[in-house]
């Protein structure tokens, strides 16, 4: 069923010539597509054109990707009546087989990828290698849990109908991820994409279905949070919530939640992954190429649309001059663009809000005084919703109070005497997701390590894309509830207790 070499897809090399021609190929032809998604329901409503909304190429707002249909809240409520129905079904397959529908999804994601990424690049705006990654990941979190519901134990029990609600920054790996780990644990899933990433989501379900999943184990239900996610996560029948996004929906989950309590309803069990205002420390001993690489990819990879992604560089004054010289020159060298370019770093925003929310915040900092330097997007980029990669040099960690959530990265320098109050200020935030350290000094790393609060800690590297089954990824406090993704804790929160054996 599972073999350990298969763990993690291999991805592509874009680095090899027919790869590369095998994908403009397939973004050529994805191009000329026009999507469509809707309620995917065991009963769903016929396409009904009146009721669809376009869905918008970030990159080019006047490319429409495709149409969706959103679900309305009869349809929902009919979709949960369906998985509760379901769930005693689904909870009774044999857990083998349940993995086996997992395992053929990753097979035919795995074949099929050059037509998703061509998906994912027009409708996310995710850069090509980003792309591809996503696919990879989305596989891998299917062999995982897969694999990891195996190890459950024997007596425990499915929760019964759960609801995913997934970000649009992973439409596929996340999207996909919840759901394998809900599915393989014996639950019934309703998924809730995120409304900008419809698509996507749309052709992860069908998918899945043709793998082996019954369509009254898995609906799909697009729509936005504030109106179906919401009444979703109020239904009483539902038994249990994964979600991935924002602290202030994570809050309102909970919120409800604790509502469904007050009025005689059970404790369901909530897994939220939200974000952070991830911090790196790089002292004097750090080798500065490396550590101005790594502080690119950290911040500016998927235009630091990424929960992970390095918000505050913290840089001892020794050394900082020649690193931000560096770090100044480097940023220059960054291909803001299409995400269908292969020489392209930081591609667009993901809609107009996220655009207007970023540059609010950079003209803020600018107007109180702080020094700003940008990348100015190129003229390819004018009919998107791109941000120019921007560092902004800042006094004390206070100046920084929310996580921005683009191609922005604070700077502080810091003084060799002020690192513990910098990592004291830092955890106080309440954030605990990513953090960084540069440094040759061994017992640094380890110290600052062991002091930061936070669910991933990289030392030496760059701070995004944690690996499923080798990096498992997830925060604390404000960041998030656990268990982390893609590790062996995650699968036993999806199931009841396991009862002890009867005495005899
Ligand atoms: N797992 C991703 C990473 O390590 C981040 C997930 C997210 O942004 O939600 O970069």
């Amino acid at each position: 069923l599972y073999s350990p070499e298969r763990l993690n897809s291999q991805g592509m090399d874009l680095a090899d010539e027919s790869c590369i021609e095998a994908l403009s190929a397939a973004l050529a032809d994805g191009a000329a597509v026009s999507w469509q998604a809707g309620p995917m329901l065991l009963h769903g409503p016929a396409w009904d054109e009146r009721r669809a909304l376009p869905a918008l190429n970030p990159a080019d707002r006047r490319d429409t990707v495709g149409s969706v249909v959103q679900a309305t809240k009869q349809e929902a409520q009919q979709a949960v009546a369906l998985a509760q129905e379901a769930a005693r079904g689904w909870g009774d397959v044999p857990v083998e087989e349940r993995a086996r529908c997992l395992l053929n999804a990753a097979d035919t994601l795995e074949k099929d990828r050059l037509r998703l990424i061509s998906l994912i690049v027009r409708e996310a705006g995710k850069a090509l290698p980003a792309a591809v990654a996503e696919v990879r990941e989305a596989v891998d979190f299917l062999r995982y849990y897969a694999a990891q519901a195996r190890d459950l134990p024997k007596r425990s029990q499915p929760l019964g109908p759960v609801v995913c609600i997934s970000p649009w920054n992973f439409p596929l790996a996340i999207f996909v991820g919840q759901i394998a780990a809900a599915l393989a644990a014996g639950n019934t899933v309703l998924a809730k994409p995120a409304e900008q990433t419809s698509l996507i989501a749309a052709q992860a379900v069908a998918v899945l279905h043709a793998a082996g999943v019954p369509a009254d184990v898995l609906q799909l239900l697009p729509g936005d949070g504030e109106r179906l996610g919401a009444a979703l996560v109020a239904d009483a029948r539902v038994q249990g919530v994964v979600f991935t996004g924002s602290v202030a929906v994570a809050k309102e989950i909970a919120r409800v939640l604790a509502q469904r309590l007050n009025n005689g309803g059970r404790v369901v069990p909530l897994i939220a992954e939200t974000g952070g205002i991830n911090a790196m420390v790089v002292d004097s001993s750090a080798l500065p190429e490396q550590a101005v690489a790594d502080i690119l990819v950290s911040a500016f990879d998927s235009a630091g649309q990424r929960c992970s992604a390095l918000r505050l560089l913290c840089v001892q004054e020794d050394g900082a001059d020649k690193l931000l010289e560096m770090l100044g020159g480097a940023l220059k060298e960054l291909q803001v663009g299409l995400p269908c370019r292969l020489d392209t770093d930081v591609g667009p925003l993901i809609d107009q809000a996220a655009w207007t929310a970023v540059n609010r915040h950079i003209e803020g900092m600018r107007f109180a005084g702080f020094r700003v330097e940008q990348l100015a997007p190129g003229a390819d980029c004018r009919h998107g919703t791109f941000a120019a990669p921007t560092l902004i040099e800042i006094n004390a960690v206070a100046d920084l109070d929310k996580e921005v959530f683009g191609p922005v990265l604070h700077i502080l320098r810091y003084k060799r005497e002020e690192l513990d109050d910098i990592i004291d200020a830092i955890n106080a935030k309440g954030y605990g997701l990513t953090f960084g350290v540069h440094t040759r000094v061994n017992d640094v790393g380890t110290d600052l390590a062991g002091r930061i609060a936070a669910g991933n800690v990289y030392v030496n590297r760059n701070m995004v894309g944690a690996v499923v089954g080798v990096q498992p990824f997830g925060g604390e406090g404000m960041s998030g509830t656990g268990p982390k993704a893609g590790g062996p804790l995650y699968l036993p929160r999806l199931v009841t207790q396991a009862q002890p054996d009867p005495q005899v």
